[in-house]
């Protein structure tokens, strides 16, 4: 019996890049809703040590562990690649990850610059990158704002001078997407998406 070929191709990962406030979240929770793109498509959940926000759940939006707890599982090289973001850890969980592209599942990430530089370099064919820019720093100002609590203006400083480094590296991606409008961004990334896994 012939091996159907369709069963061994490797899931893609896409990888979701952008400054704090550039919609990246959004967009890939929207792709995802889609009841087409649903179903090819998961969202890789990280680990992060960063403070819960309201509205986050825990194993919906992070999985939120102690410093400790994520020190260790990198120790013991569950974690498949990991950032310090703003003082607090995020990190991918490899197994996850590693048994969902090679069961052929496509991923989802939002990763910072870091993180897309080395799912790169660790599945060079099969990832895609993706850089959603604001539409100015204006508004990606006031976006952090809006996010970050009123008392920590600390964090937002922190985040919009971080957003401005980001920035610069728009070009070195496969992709860049505008999102000035939401649902003009999130059919952009719908036409990639389905171009990249020749659907
Ligand atoms: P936030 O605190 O806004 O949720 O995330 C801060 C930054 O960390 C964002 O750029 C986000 O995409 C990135 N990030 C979230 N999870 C991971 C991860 O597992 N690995 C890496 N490298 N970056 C992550």
């Amino acid at each position: 019996m012939k091996a159907d070929k369709r069963q061994n191709k490797p899931g893609k990962i896409f990888v979701i890049c952008g400054p704090s406030g550039s919609g990246k979240t959004t967009l890939l929770t929207s792709l995802i809703q889609d009841k087409k793109i649903g179903k090819l498509l998961a969202k890789s959940r990280s680990l992060t040590t960063r403070p819960k926000r309201s509205g986050e759940k825990q194993g919906r939006d992070y999985f939120f562990v102690t410093a400790p707890e994520f020190r260790r599982l990198l120790k013991a090289k569950k974690i498949l690649e990991w950032t310090r973001y703003l003082g607090y850890y995020y990190g991918t969980p490899r197994e996850p990850l590693e048994s969902q592209i090679k069961g052929g599942r496509n991923l989802g990430l939002c990763l910072d610059l870091k993180g897309a530089r080395i799912l790169k370099k660790i599945y060079p064919k099969n990832t895609v990158t993706v850089f959603v820019l604001p539409p100015s720093l204006n508004v990606l100002k006031a976006r952090i704002e809006n996010r970050c609590s009123k008392t920590n203006k600390k964090e937002v400083a922190r985040r919009i001078r971080l957003a401005r480094r980001e920035l610069l590296a728009a070009s070195g991606f496969d992709y860049c997407i505008l999102n000035q409008n939401l649902q003009i961004a999130l059919k952009e990334l719908k036409d990639i998406f389905l171009q990249e896994i020749g659907a």
